[in-house]
């Protein structure tokens, strides 16, 4: 492996729902400029790499400038009830929601 691990990391604050519990979605970047399609954004969402993502967590970690204790547990239900939309949920007190992209540095 020489390639670093990149990742680009957003940060919202969660306006509705109850919980209080900072959550993180993560998604890989595409190696191409083509749009997505309908069926790829479906499979994705269900189909997701979870060891994978926990690899990158010290990466996003970094990249969003949290602390490198926090404990993340993976939910498929983090964003919606009905699994559309699963995530870490983060042991952080607020309402934050984060988006990592994960990509590859250029060598
Ligand atoms: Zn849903």
């Amino acid at each position: 492996m020489n390639e670093t691990t990149k990742v680009e990391v957003t940060r919202k604050i969660r306006r509705w729902g109850r919980s209080r519990r900072a959550r993180l979605y993560v998604w890989f970047a595409r190696d191409d400029d083509r749009p997505r399609t309908v069926e790829s954004l479906l499979t994705e969402r269900y189909t997701n790499p979870v060891t994978a993502y926990r690899k990158a967590l010290p990466a996003i970690y970094e990249a969003a400038g949290l602390p490198t204790t926090t404990k993340a547990a993976w939910s498929q239900t983090a964003g919606c009830s009905c699994g559309c939309s699963p995530g870490f949920v983060l042991d952080l007190d607020d309402r934050s929601d984060f988006e990592a992209i994960i990509g590859k540095e250029q060598a």
